[in-house]
């Protein structure tokens, strides 16, 4: 942690200090854990910043994120100061028992920053995500840049852990996620993406050194221009076709089998069957396999059928709404998978969310 209570009870920071000065601490200074109140020890280097650190047996959560996220929190700390920006290191909410990275006030708007780096539970970050937000205080996570997984340069990995942090500040704002790299000292911004698989999600990826931006570029939209997605798209829809099945990728075996014996293939299936969906991480299928079977239970057998309907086939496949706090609620991956089929001219709905097959193919 950056700060810590000395003995007289005040916070203390190291980081603006001069090596004389902190050597001098090292050896004199009493410090305290602002949570557990244990002794804390020094660490400082050539390559660290000055920090405090619980000693090795200790249990305390607070500040045993590691060197990285130190150093990228001093960063942002300071990076927000330098933009006039009134912000509060550590600072403990006592009403809702949360002690985020950073606390910034711009305007009447509160915002708790939590750069996290290390792997922490879902529900953990349900929790805190939650307990700001009932707290009117807007959360923004910032994951550290060793969590970014770059296919290339439009293309992240983002399994369905990192799904939680995907964020949406209103229901017109494009899906976004943050990273920073404490070590390279750049942002990397990735927004306005679709998922071309269960966790290959295709955007527009920003990087930009700490330098070049303020606080206000997490609130842009970046939108990615269509036809950049409708090329990939055609191109992995192409290689996802011709690509043989290894025989250890059980799920993907088990859904060509059943495919066949429906008198279909991948090379059948029309191509509306497998289209890049915004929300697709919300689903714990690949597109394919959960547009297959709308396609067949629904679109061919039904021709006629509720936006229930699909919820009852799908209900198991999909992730629970309370997965993903920081996204606005009204996105569901179903309806704008129907929104998507009556755009191309597949399905018509009425005002009763009823939706009618036009025609099968395009
Ligand atoms: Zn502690």
């Amino acid at each position: 942690m950056l700060q810590a209570l000395n003995s007289d009870g005040e916070l203390v920071t190291l980081y603006n200090l001069s090596a004389d000065r902190l050597s001098k601490l090292k050896e004199e200074g009493r410090f305290y854990c602002p949570d557990c109140k244990e002794e804390l020890i020094i660490r400082a280097g050539e390559k660290v910043i000055a920090h405090f650190a619980h000693r090795k047996k200790s249990t305390c959560q607070h500040g045993g994120e590691g060197i990285y996220h130190e150093k990228g929190k001093l960063d942002l700390y300071l990076w927000l100061r330098k933009q006039g920006i009134p912000v509060k290191l550590e600072f403990y909410l006592a009403e809702i028992k949360q002690r985020p990275d950073l606390l910034v006030e711009i305007g009447t708007k509160t915002l708790a920053i939590e750069y996290q780096c290390a792997e922490i539970s879902i529900i953990d970050m349900k929790k805190r995500t939650e307990s700001y937000l009932s707290a009117g205080i807007v959360p923004l996570w910032i994951l550290g840049g060793n969590k970014l997984k770059r296919l290339s340069s439009r293309v992240l990995k983002l399994t369905a852990n990192d799904a939680s942090y995907i964020h949406q500040f209103h229901q017109h704002f494009p899906l976004s996620i943050y990273y920073y790299c404490s070590t390279q000292k750049q942002f990397i911004f990735f927004q306005d993406f679709s998922f071309l698989s269960q966790t290959k999600a295709f955007g527009n990826l920003l990087i930009l050194s700490i330098e070049k931006c303020i606080l206000k570029d997490f609130f842009t939209l970046r939108k990615l221009p269509t036809y950049h997605l409708l090329q990939t798209w055609r191109h992995e829809l192409q290689k996802w076709r011709n690509r043989p099945v290894p025989v250890h990728q059980k799920k993907e075996t088990a859904w060509r089998q059943w495919l066949y014996l429906q008198g279909l293939n991948v090379q059948t299936l029309p191509y509306f069957v497998n289209l890049p969906i915004q929300c697709g991480f919300m689903l714990k299928t690949p597109p394919w396999v959960w547009q297959s079977r709308l396609y067949l239970e629904l679109i061919v057998k039904q021709r006629k059928f509720s936006f229930r309907n699909a919820m009852d086939i799908l209900n198991t496949q999909l992730y629970p709404a309370s997965h993903f706090p920081l996204i606005h609620s009204t996105l569901h991956p179903i309806k704008e998978y129907f929104q998507q089929l009556e755009r191309i001219g597949i399905l018509k709905s009425n005002k009763q969310n009823i939706y009618v097959v036009i025609r099968l193919t395009v």
